[in-house]
């Protein structure tokens, strides 16, 4: 009902790819009588590349759009289905073809009220959230004396009782890269932290947040459940509180804390991926897959995660579809839903990836290539490919593209490039990367600080010129990126 027609610069951009001279020369055919021959893939990439960065801003509007009219998009929300409707209506006035919504069972959950403080040998206000599937506490909270574990693997060492009524806390340190290796070092006390701590008799479970800021913001984030359900109430604390309770730790002090929450949880939620299509012109069952997710965690609007990766794959699709020629293979675009908790619940893993996975089984024997834009909207610095082209023309001319805008070859294949799209790389679709400088992505991530005004639109446009291109290559190439130069195995 109140979607407006498409935006100026979609027109804009027709006006660029039809009148600049190297279209003019190359896509004649469009007002002559007698067809031209088609311009060469690596062109119409540099032209797609160029017209990304000249001003399209579908990508800014899109993210505009999404967060101010949905705000957070919690996994089986009601704001997370009318973003999927919203999504699938944008992608019909842009011109996709097969865009539809499917719909997968998801337990939904709901933050409700939540606080922290210290309650001994001084009451002090803490900045906490819940983690994502942590279950309430009693109406009267929990409150018992903090013991500090400066890692996982530190309270995993812990014997087993040792933290009766007590409330275990893991203070370490995420460590800040570009390419966001911290993370994946630091994720596993929040994902694991809950049931080890528990095993060990603690009543509830505090983390210093996975984020690398200084401010006084809680990182929320999924953690795992035992025997079908996070066991105690967990909470990520912001940095410099978790900081505060070691240091007074530190001076000997007994520290005790009182933790209140009142989350709950939607059993019979669903949650949603919207599917949309830039039909190939000769080979349209081959697939090369962009994906991202359309969930997010409640505090923020989820502005860079996920709404830039979006908004990155879109605009990008949507350039390819306006080129004056339609790319042999379809480019499809899936937004994916319940990235964000990723509990098991039958039949499907609950994200949306595993509902993708399953009900285009059968398809994917022709799903060519896949990545993934889920890591914000800084500027792309290192393309990621299958170790089957790694070394090939297909490399090297995407590279020739890409090295305009500041993108370099990573030296190793591409892998483990999105949560989403895991479930179809396992089922044996190559996939690419396309890497995001990630250094400040660690500041705001799943925080309430994650909102539109944190994204820059140059850095934003450069992702998209990106996508664009290697995209356009992909599918308009006839590459088996399976087995195109593979080397042989390696031998036992
Ligand atoms: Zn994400």
């Amino acid at each position: 009902m109140h979607h407006p027609r498409p935006p100026a610069p979609l027109r804009r951009l027709c006006a660029t790819l039809c009148v600049s001279s190297l279209a003019a020369a190359a896509f004649g055919a469009h007002a002559a009588a007698a067809p031209a021959p088609a311009a060469a893939p690596e062109a119409v990439a540099a032209q797609l590349r160029d017209a990304a960065l000249a001003g399209h801003d579908i990508a800014y509007q899109w993210v505009s759009e999404l967060t101010s009219r949905f705000g957070p998009r919690p996994a089986g929300s009601v704001n997370e289905q009318q973003a999927a409707e919203w999504a699938a209506a944008r992608f019909k006035e842009l011109g996709f073809e097969n865009v539809h919504i499917e719909s997968f069972p998801v337990t939904a959950w709901v933050r409700g009220a939540e606080s922290a403080q210290i309650t001994s040998p001084l009451a002090q206000p803490l900045v906490a959230a819940a983690l994502g599937e942590s279950p309430p506490t009693p109406a009267a909270g929990v409150e018992g004396e903090v013991v500090t574990f400066a890692s996982l693997d530190a309270l995993k060492a812990a014997p087993p009782g040792s933290l009766s009524g007590k409330i275990a806390m893991v203070a370490g340190r995420m460590v800040r890269t570009q390419d966001g290796a911290g993370y994946g070092v630091a994720v596993d006390a929040r994902v694991d932290g809950a049931g080890e701590a528990a095993q060990r008799g603690a009543i509830a479970f505090l983390l210093r947040s996975v984020g690398t800021d200084s401010h006084r913001l809680a990182h929320t984030g999924t953690t795992r459940y035992v025997d079908g359900r996070v066991p105690v109430p967990a909470f990520a604390l912001s940095n410099p509180d978790a900081d505060q309770i070691a240091r007074l730790a530190a001076l000997g002090e007994k520290v005790r804390v009182r933790l209140y929450s009142s989350a709950s949880y939607v059993k019979d939620a669903h949650s949603q991926n919207v599917i949309a299509d830039v039909r190939g012109r000769a080979r349209p069952q081959e697939v090369v897959l962009l994906g991202a997710h359309l969930d997010s965690w409640d505090q923020g609007t989820g502005a860079v995660d996920d709404g830039t990766g979006m908004a990155i794959i879109t605009a990008a699709a949507a350039l390819i579809r306006d080129a004056p020629q339609r790319p042999r293979r379809t480019v499809r675009v899936v937004l994916f839903g319940s990235e964000e908790i990723a509990q098991p619940v039958a039949p499907y893993g609950a994200f949306g990836g595993h509902a993708y996975a399953d009900n285009h089984k059968a398809e994917l024997a022709t799903h060519v290539l896949v990545g993934e834009s889920d890591f914000g909207a800084d500027r792309v610095y290192r393309l990621g490919l299958p170790q089957a082209v790694l070394q090939g023309e297909f490399a090297k001319t995407a590279l020739r593209v890409l090295a305009p805008i500041g993108v370099l070859a990573a030296t190793q294949a591409a892998q483990h490039v999105g949560t989403d799209v895991g479930p179809t790389v396992e089922a044996g679709v190559p996939e690419f990367a396309l890497n995001q400088d990630g250094s400040g992505y660690f500041d705001i991530h799943h925080t309430a600080d994650d909102t539109l005004d944190k994204i820059d639109q140059e850095q934003l446009e450069q992702n998209v010129a990106a996508w664009a291109a290697l995209a356009w290559l992909a599918a308009d190439s006839d590459v088996d990126f399976r087995t195109h130069g593979a080397p042989p195995p390696p031998q036992p």
